[in-house]
């Protein structure tokens, strides 16, 4: 999309020009990259026809003799809270429950996932140099509940997972997690009342799964939006003879090395190629280049890496400046948000490479320029407003390139030509350093992609590269798949009131929730939000959000039914939503210039539609456009009269 600037009628300034440049540049870069097969050019790991890719999406880490020493979580078990996910989200769940005095009772609360113990992203993912992006201070969640300091600004995967089980002990969570367990369905049961859900629990080889059917007054979904790792199509990629693992199962038999010590001596005197450049690849290729003989890191998109500024905490500037009062961490929460959305707080506490980039704003909102009308003029001020706002960044971090990068050809071919909001912005200070380094070798393949694989290497521009080890760096099935449908995104199917499907609604009506939370025809079902509500960089404060809400709800539902609740958004209410995130819609343009990702459906949210039935429900899967603040303070006065509006509430027969 041409980023239009105000003032069209008067001669253009250097600046305009430059920015017209810059948006042609982007849209000939995205144009390449621009595929017809979409998302269908990926498959899901555990859906490959090859048993070789299939067997890569199962769970390395789950300790099965321990687990299966726990006594067994009964088929038809009974539980008021069925928590689907143990990673954050469900954890933050099980808290709120918890201290909320909505759940006293040991079975109580049951929280299923598919991996083999707490901490979600943080259990699955164990590649060397994995770290949150977020700093630690705002992104671990229940910090002053804990009173746990982090090691260092950002914390490392290990210590995140530990911190996982750390709230889990606190919380008395142990006894009440179902591990190794995939829910396969969730069905509302008019005459139960209750939620069933279809689990499998793998346990173990040798060892037959267990078909389980689980019920829950309550369905609490927090199954997270990075948690299905995928690949491309590649013709011959399971007949490459070495090893080959995705980094989401990182595989420490091949590299040497554990998660908690990098030395990878396993890649000594090894040819290891590397596929993807996205932010997982930011953080292990550094520690993979300093073992391996050569490294080739195959790029079709080069990500956008600025600074990061990794330190250990200073237990002085914990005292005195970060945990000084209650209620600091929400406080830094918005702090860090503030700065995203454009509309900065006086005092910059994160003081990071997060906090110089106001023109993410983009795909998160902003409180500071109220609803951009969907006019073509309005909506193309708005884009170019933003694009001006992004320039400093974007050209800082491409100087930042070629004045770490020796090479001024590699130099070129890392820096990113796309808008900053398009993917996740990066941050390391040994990324682009490492390819200084005589033994790395970036194969561009400028925006294509490899060719294929052969039994000995990768094959780009008719020349086969031999490898020892092939590393997939490839990411996850793309959230707002399925029109960000909850169903979807969590690979199951939910049927609710008279077995309605969510797909169905989702499919034939485009997201219907009030806040992102819940849904009419779903009864007692909440879910983690992600359309229709408000987004934050910060992964963990959009959750710490959305379960903060989720709570107040059930809380107030059952004081006013003595702890029996049957609790459903009326449509009317979440008509009346629709239209409020509709008429917000025309803010999101902005990802209309974007390089394919999963920000974009990888392109799929780029076609435009001139049916009318399909422009609405692609506004109404949109988010509120003011940014989380905002929707924070409408949360607040929404929740002020205790009377959670648009629900209705009755009791269980
Ligand atoms: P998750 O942590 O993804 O947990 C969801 C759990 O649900 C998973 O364990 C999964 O196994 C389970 N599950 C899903 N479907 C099913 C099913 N059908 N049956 C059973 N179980 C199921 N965000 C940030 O803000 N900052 C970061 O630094 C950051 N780093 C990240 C690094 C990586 C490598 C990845 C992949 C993502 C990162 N994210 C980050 C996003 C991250 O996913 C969230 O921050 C956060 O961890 C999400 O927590 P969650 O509990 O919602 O989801
Ligand atoms: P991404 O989806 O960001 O990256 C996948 C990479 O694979 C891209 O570079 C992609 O290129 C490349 N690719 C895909 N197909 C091909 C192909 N056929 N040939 C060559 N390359 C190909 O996945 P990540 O795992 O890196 O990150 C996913 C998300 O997880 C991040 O965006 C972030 O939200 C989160 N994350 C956060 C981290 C943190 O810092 N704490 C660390 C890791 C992940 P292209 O860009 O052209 O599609």
């Amino acid at each position: 999309m041409a980023a239009s600037t105000e003032g069209a009628s008067q001669a253009p300034s250097a600046e305009d020009l430059k920015l017209y440049e810059l948006s042609q540049k982007y849209t000939a870069e995205a144009a390449k990259r621009l595929r017809p097969d979409g998302l269908s050019q990926f498959v899901r790991l555990k859906d490959a026809g090859s048993e070789r890719l299939r067997t890569l999406a199962e769970d390395p880490w789950a300790d099965h003799a321990a687990l299966n020493a726990k006594p067994l979580v009964q088929d038809g078990s009974k539980h008021k809270f069925v928590i689907l996910g143990a990673g954050f989200g469900g954890l933050l769940y099980a808290v709120r429950l918890i201290e909320a005095g909505l759940a006293s009772q040991p079975s109580d609360i049951l929280l299923v996932d598919a991996a083999g113990g707490f901490g979600g992203t943080w259990w699955w993912n164990r590649y060397p140099g994995l770290h949150c992006d977020i700093e630690s201070y705002s992104y671990m969640p229940l910090l002053e509940k804990t009173g746990y300091v982090p090691k260092k600004k950002y914390s490392t995967g290990p210590e995140l997972r530990d911190y996982a089980n750390l709230i889990a002990d606190k919380w008395s969570l142990h006894d009440k997690a179902l591990f190794r367990s995939s829910i396969k369905a969730a069905r509302w049961d008019d005459a139960t009342q209750l939620w069933t859900v279809d689990a499998t629990e793998n346990r173990g080889p040798g060892e037959e799964a267990r078909e389980l059917k689980l019920h829950g007054q309550y369905l609490l979904v927090a199954s997270g939006i990075l948690t299905n790792p995928h690949v491309p199509k590649v013709t011959g990629l399971e007949d490459f003879a070495g090893p080959l693992f995705h980094t989401a199962r990182w595989d420490y038999k091949v590299t040497g090395g554990s998660p908690v010590d990098e030395k990878l001596t396993g890649l000594e005197g090894k040819r290891v190629g590397i596929i993807g450049t996205g932010a997982t690849a930011i953080q292990a290729v550094p520690k993979i280049a300093k073992y391996a003989k050569e490294l080739y890191v195959f790029q079709r998109t080069p990500s956008s890496v600025n600074w990061r500024g990794q330190r250990p905490t200073d237990p002085e500037e914990w005292k005195t400046k970060i945990a000084t009062k209650q209620g600091w961490q929400r406080d830094r929460m918005l702090n860090l948000d503030s700065f995203l959305t454009d509309a900065p707080e006086e005092e910059n506490l994160v003081a990071d490479g997060w906090t110089e980039m106001p023109a993410f704003s983009a795909v998160i909102g902003s409180p500071r320029y109220g609803i951009i009308e969907p006019t073509p003029e309005k909506i193309a001020q708005h884009v170019g407003r933003i694009y001006k706002l992004d320039l400093p960044h974007t050209e800082s971090v491409r100087a930042r390139t070629e004045r770490i990068v020796q090479n001024p050809e590699t130099a070129a071919k890392l820096k990113a030509w796309y808008p900053t909001w398009c993917k996740r912005p990066c941050f390391s200070d040994e990324y682009l350093e490492a390819f200084n380094q005589s033994n790395v070798h970036l194969v561009d393949t400028d925006g294509k992609g490899i060719d294929s694989a052969t039994s000995g290497g990768l094959v780009f521009a008719g020349k086969e590269y031999p490898l020892d080890i092939l590393i997939l760096s490839t990411g996850y099935v793309t959230p707002s798949i399925g029109g960000g449908s909850p169903a979807v995104r969590t690979g199951i199917d939910i049927f609710g009131r008279n077995g309605r499907s969510m797909d169905e609604k989702w499919q034939n009506h485009g997201a219907s929730t009030l806040h992102g939370v819940s849904s009419n025809g779903f009864p007692n079902l909440f879910f983690a939000p992600l359309s229709q509500s408000a987004q934050a960089s910060n992964n963990a404060f959009t959750l710490d959000v959305g379960t903060e809400h989720i709570v107040h709800v059930i809380e107030k539902a059952e004081a006013r039914t003595g702890g029996n609740a049957i609790v459903e958004v009326t449509s009317e209410a979440e008509e009346a939503w629709a239209l409020e995130i509709m008429r917000r819609a025309g803010w999101f343009a902005t990802v209309m210039g974007c390089t394919p990702g999963y920000v974009t459906s990888e392109g799929e949210a780029l076609k435009v539609s001139q049916d009318p039935v399909e422009m609405a429900r692609k506004a109404r899967s949109s988010n509120w456009s003011e940014g989380m603040a905002s929707f924070l303070k409408l949360l607040e006065e929404y929740r002020a009269d205790g009377s959670i509006k648009g629900f209705e509430v009755v009791s269980r027969a």
